[in-house]
Formats: structure tokens, C-alpha cells, sequence
């Protein structure tokens, strides 16, 4: 059948474990670092803010860790998750590449993100946790970690960065649908938000300020935890589901990829995808390049520095090593809201550095094309973060087409768009413009790094 367009899987086909990757590196992560000693941390620092369950993941060297039953049972209502071929978007290109892509958009939030929060709320439900806190930027996390605390009966506090809550009114709405309570961050309701209010009361705010805030009431309040989205160990382990799919898709499809693509703004979407594929080439299967793509507003892996650095504004959580633009700096405002981090996963970091991935970095507006030509071709509107790894995906096929060569690629379309239609409003309204940050306030975030004696 040389022309099937969707590639599916039963439901005793979703993964039984997630895949660490750790396991088949040929250098370990650098340590997490205290900031107040100076020295690694252990379990116990981290046990105010995680159940222990997910704080052993986060350092686990175990190859497979397996899914538990009634995370796996959650997973089966919409997983495994479709892989297509772009047949439409391959003909419109004239292009000798085979596109192939995952839909993580099928979820019940429209994104990737329900695979770990279904995870972390059932680690912290089964160890007596009652209410989580998190932030969230487009309103992706929030409203996934929202559908995963009403199924398991947990209260949920989330920060939503302001520019987003004003942007998106309709993720609110989605996460509130879903019983959670939903605060513009910065806020009044934390230390932290009101320090970032005093000076600067107009703040559009950041990720990294919504995660002080959480990680604030978390770390106040016995009975709650803290839940993130994306860039630790755990979270990019939890995604592997994605990846490990595609394998066994791809296998139906009878090719397998040359080139891998996903966007980056922790990391995990991508890391989901393209890490079961990398393992297989370290324990000596096929080689594989695998290309990672940022925004150019919040460019971490292409511009920032590797180095340690805090994970939010306010210096509360530990030391990790990462691509990082300092956690002072404040992305401009742009409609890919899940993309405006400061850091990088330390894990993607760790990737970049021993040269199994490379990084790119692209304007919106040009996403924002390439995204309305994936549209037209498929049949499906990607979220603004989602459209970075579609402008990856045919620059790739662009270039293979130049070259006459017809390698195979497969992206991640993590997640649909269709609560972010004001963005592409704007476009079409030739309102967007490509931010670049400002020279001079990333050199100012990067001049105040921490310093390390580890080093
Ligand atoms: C949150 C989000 C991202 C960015 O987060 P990663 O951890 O880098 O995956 C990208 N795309 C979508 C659709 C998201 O919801």
C-alpha cells in the first residue's frame, strides 16, 4: 500500500515502559548543584516540592522504568496517537523527501503534554498529595495538568504568565472547566510576584516567574506539590511514549527517518520523540540526524550559554547545567507562549553538547507561513510552538529537494492550534512582528550567571 496516509496502532500497542535515554549515554548528565552549599543535591532537598516516586526518576540510570497500569489505562483513551505521511504538503513542495508526522494533537488538552501530566498526577496522588500548584505559558500545561488532576481527584493552582492569560482567554476557560483555579502571574499571592510587581508593575511576565511562584506555594504548604511541564528528567522521560510509537509506526510505514525534527522550549516534546530513535543508533543502530528548533526571540540552545543557572527568576529552585539565557532574562512577548523560556532541558543541553543534535532558530512570522501551508496541505491547524517544527520540517525537505535526494523526515506536530487562532488572526493581519531580544539585556541576564566552584 504505497499510499496509505496514517499509520495505526492498537491499544495494547501503547508502550509498557517509557525509555531513559541516560542509560545509553556515553557521558553522564552534570550534577544538579545547591546553590547554597555548592555541592549536589540528594532526594531529600527536592522532597518538599516532588513525590519521591518522581524524584527517583529523575536520577534514575534504569534503561526502562515500566508505566503504571492505571497511568497506562488513562493513556489508551487517546493513545497510541496517529503517524501520517504529509503526502499533501510533500506534493505542494515538489519535493523527492518522504515527511512524516507524529499528532500528539488528538490528546485530551490538544498537545503532548496530558503524557507526563497523567504520570505526575498519579505519583502524587498515590503518595497523599491533595493539591498541586504549576505555572503555565500558552495554557498547554495548565489545562493538561488540569484534565489529569480532575481524573484523579486532585485541587490544581495554576500561574498563568500574564501575556498569555491575556492572549488566551479560552485556555482559562478550559483549565477552569476542568476545576482548576487559574492566577495571572506575577501575582499578589506569592513573595515573589509581588517583588516582580513592585518593580515592574506593567510585567507581561515570564515562565521563569510563574515557576517561582508555584514552586513559593509548593514549598509553603505540606499537603501540596509542585508539577512541571517540561525540562526535567522526569517530564522528558514521561514523553518517550511518543517516540517509541513512532518506532513501531514507522516500521509499518517500512521507513525509517534520516532526519528528525521538533520545536524546543523545555525540551520534551522533542526529547519524547527523538530519544527512543537515538538510543537505537547508540547501541549501534542507524545513523540519524536529529535537529532541534527554537524561536529566535528565545533563542537558549542557539545563543545562550551552557552553563549553570537558576530555573526560575526569583533563584529558588537548584543549580542545573543548560543552554540558558539567564533567568533574569524576559523573552518579548510572541504568540508561541510554550517556547518562552529562558533554559533548555538540561538533558537536551547535555545532547547539544556531545553533538548528537543540532539547534536552529527561526523568526514567527515565517513559522506562522509554514504552519498556514501545513494547514492548507493536511487538514490540520498546529499550535504556533508546533509550526517551528514545521518550518524545520520543510526548510529540510526545501534542502533535499535542492540537492535532489529523497531522505526521509519525520517531525513532531505536537499539538493543534485551535485555541490560538487570535495569533493567526494576527498574522493574516500582518500584526505579528519578528521580536529579536535585546542585545544588551541578554548580556546583562548572562553577566549575573551564578558561579560554580563544581566547574
Ligand atoms: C508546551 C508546548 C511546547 C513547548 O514545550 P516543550 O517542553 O519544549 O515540548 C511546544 N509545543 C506545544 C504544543 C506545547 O504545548
Amino acid at each position: 500500500m504505497s499510499d496509505t496516509i496514517k499509520y495505526l496502532l492498537s491499544e495494547d500497542q501503547v508502550p509498557k515502559v517509557w525509555y531513559n535515554i541516560l542509560a545509553d549515554l556515553p557521558e553522564p548528565l552534570p550534577p544538579v548543584i545547591h546553590p547554597g552549599t555548592g555541592q549536589p543535591i540528594g532526594p531529600d532537598d527536592l522532597a518538599p516540592l516532588f513525590p519521591m516516586a518522581l524524584i527517583g526518576q529523575e536520577v534514575s540510570a534504569d534503561r526502562e522504568i515500566e508505566i503504571p497500569d492505571p497511568v497506562r489505562d488513562v493513556y489508551r483513551t487517546w493513545r497510541p496517537t496517529p503517524l501520517h505521511r504529509a503526502r499533501g504538503l510533500e506534493k505542494v513542495l515538489d519535493t523527492p523527501a518522504k515527511i512524516y508526522y507524529k499528532y500528539e494533537g488528538v490528546s485530551p488538552a490538544g498537545s503532548h503534554k496530558p503524557n507526563t501530566a497523567v504520570a505526575q498526577a498519579f505519583y502524587n496522588k498515590d503518595s497523599g498529595v491533595k493539591r498541586l500548584s504549576t505555572e503555565t505559558g500558552a495554557g498547554q500545561w495548565g489545562s493538561a495538568l488540569a484534565f489529569a488532576c480532575a481524573h484523579f481527584g486532585l485541587e490544581l493552582d495554576v500561574f498563568m504568565v500574564r501575556v498569555s492569560f491575556d492572549q488566551k482567554p479560552y485556555r482559562r476557560a478550559m483549565m477552569e472547566t476542568f476545576g482548576a483555579r487559574c492566577v495571572a502571574s506575577p501575582s499578589e499571592e506569592t513573595q515573589s510576584g509581588r517583588a516582580i510587581l513592585a518593580e515592574h508593575p506593567d510585567s507581561a511576565g515570564s515562565l521563569g516567574i510563574a515557576i517561582s511562584e508555584a514552586v513559593e506555594v509548593a514549598a509553603q504548604s505540606d499537603d501540596t506539590k509542585y508539577a512541571l511541564g517540561s525540562v526535567l528528567n522526569h517530564v522528558l522521560l514521561h514523553q518517550t511514549v511518543v517516540g517509541q510509537e513512532a518506532m513501531l509506526q514507522m516500521e509499518m510505514a517500512g521507513n525509517w527517518p534520516d532526519i528528525l525534527v521538533g520545536c524546543t522550549g523545555g525540551g520534551s516534546n522533542f526529547s519524547g520523540l527523538v530519544c527512543p530513535f537515538l538510543g537505537a543508533k547508540l547501541r549501534g543502530g542507524a545513523g540519524i540526524r536529529v535537529v532541534a528548533v527554537e524561536p529566535a526571540a528565545c533563542p537558549s540552545l542557539t545563543r545562550g550559554e551552557y552553563a549553570y543557572d537558576f530555573g526560575d527568576t526569583s533563584h529558588l529552585t537548584p543549580l542545573v547545567k543548560m543552554h540558558t539565557l539567564g533567568s533574569t532574562f524576559v523573552p518579548p512577548p510572541f504568540h508561541a507562549g510554550g517556547l518562552r523560556y529562558h533554559g533548555m532541558a538540561p538533558l537536551v543541553s547535555h545532547l547539544k553538547q556531545l553533538d548528537l543534535i543540532e539547534a536552529k532558530s527561526y523568526h514567527q512570522t515565517e513559522c506562522f507561513a509554514a504552519g498556514v501551508q501545513f494547514a492548507r496541505a493536511e487538514g490540520i491547524v498546529p499550535a504556533p510552538e508546533a509550526n517551528h517544527a514545521v518550518k524545520g520540517a520543510i526548510d529540510e525537505a526545501l534542502a533535499c529537494k535542492e540537492a535532489g535526494i529523497g531522505r526521509t523526515i519525520l517531525f513532531n506536530l505536537c499539538g493543534h492550534g485551535h485555541f490560538d487562532m487570535q495569533a493567526y488572526t494576527d498574522y493574516f493581519a500582518g500584526r505579528l512582528n519578528d521580536q529579536s531580544y535585546a542585545e544588551s539585556e541578554l548580556a546583562m541576564a548572562l553577566s549575573g550567571l551564578p558561579s560554580v566552584a563544581a566547574e
